[in-house]
């Protein structure tokens, strides 16, 4: 039988990185208890429309729910979490029978996942209530669909537009269904459009435009009519039904695309597509895929790892969301979402809550995609030129969503890493402005509270909700707008401000309690004080996870808590506090304490970002080797590759880019200061493809879920004692190789000199 084993291990060589990757990770959730708040996103890296099969109603942030058995349409979507929920959306369905349904609910068809195959670039699911296997394959901003039909008389085809003012109009000379959504979550301008083009490669023998739903009394968007000579309606809720006999087997094509500018547009992003055929946009869409996730080459026997590795990786490159698009002469323009709206030139990305993704997804973007983030930052560019602030969460414009200005960070980060391609000068306007201003409409965009905080040196609990987070990251911040005008060449007197505001964290800690606390306009500590309330000062967390939140300078959060001992002993605290909360503040148990407190690791609430970067802080207090174990354990216990395979809500890349930069072995605790905390490889072999052309291999030798530790380290064939890597060796490329052992070696990188970055070494 040997040779049969032969072809078995050729097909296991010719696995790539997209092989690993499920896209059902974080399908398994609900309001209450979220395992990632993810949807299947068939899509391009950073691509500028997902589609995703649609479980849920209309309107519904949850669309896809792993748990759901029915399909009722294939949704455009731009939709960055349920909470947030989605804009532009429209759906496309098969049918088959004697009528076509068009009541979403009747419509909704059964389906088994064991009939699906869900990757980045093609989705296949078979539709039992119509015996029609549907598929999609994606570009940017166009995608194709195939439906195989069984032998029917009357097989369909369901455009549903979506309700609060929708345009169909059926086209049957040219095969095409053409029209717009406006359905929409906010942060857009009264002239909002998702126009789109469906081409088909069948001749429509029924067509029907539909206006489904009767318009909410009073509502002034509502205008039904419907044309039926014309093929076009234009009402609350307006779809088109076209439909044709099929024979077993025959296989139906629907070539869309869709633009935020204009129909013609729209026929233009079609033309991404150009005269391809499924097979070869599908084969486009793996290698694109490839190529983006090959920047990480894995070399481990562990196979359910490498799916949870790389499908992490996955999530981390789909946001921020292109919100740019090509005209036919080849210029960058984009819909603009503020202001007066209209078309502009130039760059624009969105769906991304920087509250979240500063702390490790965009310095993932600036280690291994700066390409992608010098045309991100050129979006930063014109969002403040359009606006007048830079968005802390964007989807697509301003939205009310969180805290901090951490859009500093993210400007700072890049600039500070290397990224040029940019206007620099107009991003530093924009961040001293957003340190010294609020958003008139959107409190969290620019600083709430920035008055007082620059008065008082925080902001005030009296009348300002989640004061403390909002002022230990405001002091973060500006550390991170101090760095990035020294390496501007800003003088002395402009940058005073934001030095001496960076030490704003030390007018919250309170030393009765070693903890970080919100503290009235009169300087008195708020009363009464649980360090297990979540909210109140705090922003989704308690003051164990947001004590950490000193990410410039944990030698001076050190120094407060009164030396390493007892640093030490609060970050073990963290893991050793049962998991009870008080939920009181929000009246209820939000999902993020509930995902807390099934974790069994105490207070350590990995499901949400504020304490992500914590258990790296060990670096800093001569005990890097708990910081290595508690890292294997929150890989090995918190992530898998399953539909309930995150913690907590996934959310736009962070929580993916956490495993990704974690199984590397090393993580970027401070964003700014061009050093990365040193972890503990994951795999055997990893070797990073880096924008410099250089290759970096990281081997752990003797690697294992129980020889976590490091024991010794190499760095380009030199031993290496720090706690650190910076962005510029990391560049260089070269080898670092790591012996790994089952018990910690507790003299190793332990010198005070061997700790990471602080701001406090530096004055
Ligand atoms: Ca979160």
């Amino acid at each position: 039988m040997l040779f049969m084993l032969l072809p078995l291990v050729a097909a296991a060589e010719r696995l790539t990185p997209v092989d690993y990757v499920s896209t059902l990770v974080g399908t398994e959730s609900k309001v209450s208890l979220s395992t990632g708040n993810t949807y299947p996103a068939i899509a391009l890296p950073w691509g500028m429309n997902f589609w995703m099969p649609q479980t849920g109603r209309m309107g519904d942030g949850w669309a896809y729910v792993y748990s759901a058995d029915k399909i009722r349409g294939f949704k455009q979507t731009h939709q960055p979490s349920p909470w947030i929920n989605d804009y532009g959306q429209f759906s496309i369905f098969p049918e088959t029978g004697d009528k076509p349904i068009w009541d979403e609910n009747e419509r909704a068809s059964w389906f088994s996942h064991k009939a699906e195959t869900a990757k980045p670039y093609y989705y296949k699911v078979y539709l039992a209530d119509y015996d029609v296997t549907a598929e999609i394959t994606p570009t940017e901003r166009a995608a194709m669909m195939r439906f195989t039909y069984p032998d029917a008389e009357h097989a369909y085809v369901v455009v549903d537009a979506f309700d609060r003012g929708s345009y169909v109009r059926i086209m049957p000379g040219q095969r095409r269904i053409v029209g717009y959504t406006t359905r929409n979550s906010g942060g857009v301008t009264d002239d909002f459009r998702n126009w789109f083009v469906i081409e088909f490669d069948q001749p429509f023998t029924y067509s029907a435009v539909v206006s489904g739903e009767r318009p909410a009394e009073g509502d002034r968007r509502t205008r039904a009519t419907i044309n039926e000579d014309a093929n076009e309606a234009y009402a609350y809720h307006a779809g088109a039904i076209i439909g044709f006999p099929t024979r077993r087997g025959q296989q139906v094509t629907a070539r869309v695309a869709s633009s935020f500018i204009s129909l013609e547009q729209a026929e233009q992003n079609l033309r991404e597509l150009g005269s391809r055929s499924f097979e070869q946009v599908c084969a486009a869409g793996r290698d694109r895929w490839n190529d983006i996730l090959g920047r990480i080459e894995v070399e481990d026997t562990n196979i359910d790892h490498l799916r949870t590795f790389y499908s992490c990786l996955y999530r981390s490159v789909l946001f921020p969301r292109s919100f740019f698009e090509v005209t036919s002469d080849g210029d960058i323009v984009h819909y603009s979402p503020y202001g007066e709206g209209g078309v502009k030139p130039g760059y624009l990305f969105t769906d991304s809550g920087f509250w979240d993704t500063f702390r490790c997804l965009f310095p993932l973007l600036n280690l291994l995609y700066p390409e992608m983030n010098e045309k991100m930052q050129a979006g930063l560019v014109n969002t403040w030129l359009e606006s007048g602030f830079l968005p802390e969460w964007a989807s697509p414009g301003h939205r009310g969503c969180m805290v901090g200005n951490n859009s500093a960070s993210i400007v700072a980060d890049a600039y500070l890493k290397g990224l040029r391609n940019y206007d620099i000068d107009a991003l530093w306007e924009a961040v001293k402005h957003g340190a010294n201003a609020v958003h008139p409409q959107v409190s969290s965009t620019g600083r709430l509270g920035w008055e007082d905080y620059n008065k008082l040196g925080y902001v005030p609990c009296d009348d300002i909700r989640e004061s403390a987070a909002r002022t230990l990251e405001y002091a973060y911040d500006d550390w991170c707008i101090y760095q990035l005008g020294l390496a501007l060449g800003k003088k002395a007197k402009e940058l005073k401000p934001y030095r001496d505001h960076a030490l704003n964290y030390r007018n919250l800690f309170d030393p009765s309690h070693n903890l970080m606390r919100g503290r009235k306009k009169d300087g008195s500590w708020m009363e009464p004080f649980s360090p297990l309330q979540w909210g109140n000062a705090f922003t989704e967390g308690n003051a164990w996870h947001y004590t950490w939140s000193v990410f410039h300078d944990p030698q001076g959060l050190i120094n407060l808590m009164g030396g390493n001992d007892a640093f030490n002993h609060m970050l073990d605290s963290v893991f050793s506090v049962p998991p009870i909360f008080d939920e009181s503040y929000y009246g209820g148990v939000i999902h993020e304490i509930r995902e807390m407190q099934i974790m069994n690791m105490g207070n350590y609430a990995h499901g949400n970002q504020p304490i992500q970067h914590m258990i790296y802080l060990y670096d800093w207090s001569s005990q890097p080797w708990k910081a290595q174990y508690w890292i294997r354990e929150v890989m090995d216990r918190l992530y898998t590759a399953a539909p309930d395979g995150y913690c907590g809500d996934e959310d736009n890349g962070q929580t993916s880019a956490w495993y990704v930069f974690s199984a590397m072995g090393f993580y970027p605790v401070c964003p700014g200061s061009n050093q990365y905390a040193i972890g503990t490889p994951y795999f055997d072999k990893m070797t990073l493809r880096l924008p410099t052309g250089k290759r970096l291999t990281i081997t752990a030798e003797g690697n294992s879920a129980s020889r976590r530790y490091i024991d010794a380290m190499t760095f380009n064939g030199t031993a290496y004692e720090k706690n650190y890597f910076t962005h510029s060796d990391l560049l260089q490329g070269g080898t670092i190789v790591c012996h790994m052992a089952d018990r910690p070696n507790t003299t190793r990188a332990t010198a005070a000199d061997a700790a990471p970055y602080s701001f406090s070494n530096e004055k």
